[in-house]
């Protein structure tokens, strides 16, 4: 990797910059920063960047991973929440004229208006190491605002990284996985244990790549509608399909509908969400949507 020395993936440098800011991590961002050459080699690898990439960054902290996508594509957008990290962005970056540092909110950024103004609406490719609180809905809002998005690389919890490959009957099958699945094909690329990072977090990390399809791999007529279905049925774990259906004040699906489409599929009325696989919700959601 072409990184310019001496660059900041590593603990003494890491110090070095806090220091001379006299930086204050904030919990409430979720700030770990990455000190670990080795994996930040291993992000930047597996996230295939080209020179011909736009790359967004939620997040880059002091920067540094910034440093090594710079390196790597004709240009990077940054978005950092934290005000303090500002000035040491515009340090830390100085080396390179193909950044340029957002301050703000990633989940109130119009992301899609930025794939179009910097890269002409072609699929730009994401690359983050999560703030924990935030992984979620970043990831949500990327897909369901329908970003033009070629991949997303990013650093999570261990438990989401598990939470999004998994499928039907393990208990960390949900929203979140059915969602990705829909999206993109989910491939783990390293964990990463607690010691890579400046302060350590409490849990473990993992790093996944979410490769966006060009097209969903099932047909569905509402999409909202389903993604509707997948929420309420996931809300209730414990609940049928049906209950969940029919409790949720979001969707407007009587007991006798729900049990109706059950029955055409073969499937049994007592059948929890969390049996159902994506092909079967958008089935289910075709036939909601046949009977509408
Ligand atoms: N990318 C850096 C690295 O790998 O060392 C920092 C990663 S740190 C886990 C997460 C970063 O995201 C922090 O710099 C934090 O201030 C920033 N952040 C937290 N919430 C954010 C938000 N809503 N929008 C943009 N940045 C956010």
């Amino acid at each position: 990797m072409n990184v310019p020395s001496p660059y900041l993936g590593t603990p003494q440098n890491t110090i070095a910059v806090l220091n001379k800011y006299h930086f204050v991590f904030q919990k409430r961002f979720g700030q770990n920063f990455l000190i670990d050459t080795h994996v930040l080699d291993k992000i930047i690898c597996s996230a295939q960047i080209t020179r011909e990439d736009l790359v967004l960054e939620i997040g880059p902290g002091i920067g540094t991973m910034t440093q090594y996508l710079a390196a790597a594509a004709r240009e990077v957008v940054a978005v950092e929440i934290d005000k303090a990290l500002i000035p040491i962005l515009e340090d830390t970056l100085s080396g390179f004229e193909n950044v340029t540092v957002i301050h703000g909110d990633a989940l109130k950024l119009d992301i899609r208006c930025l794939a179009e103004e910097k890269n002409q609406g072609h699929p730009i490719k994401v690359v983050a190491n999560l703030p924990y609180y935030i992984t979620t809905p970043i990831i949500m809002s990327l897909f369901e605002s329908h970003v033009p998005l070629d991949s997303i690389t990013i650093m999570v919890q261990k438990e989401v990284a598990d939470r999004i490959k998994t499928g039907p009957g393990s208990k960390d099958y949900g929203a979140l996985s059915l969602a990705v699945q829909y999206y993109a094909r989910p491939e783990l690329v390293a964990n990463v244990p607690p010691n890579c990072f400046m302060p350590r977090p409490r849990v473990g990390s993992a790093v996944i790549r979410l490769a966006c399809h060009r097209e969903p791999p099932v047909q569905v007529e509402d999409e909202k509608l389903m993604f509707g279905i997948i929420r309420a049925s996931f809300n209730q774990r414990r609940k049928t399909l049906i209950n969940g259906l029919n409790n949720s004040s979001e969707l407007m699906i009587s007991k006798e509908t729900a049990s109706a489409t059950l029955e055409s599929m073969g499937l049994p009325s007592g059948i929890r969400g969390e049996a159902l696989t994506l092909e079967q919700f958008a089935e289910f959601t075709n036939r909601i949507c046949e009977k509408q």
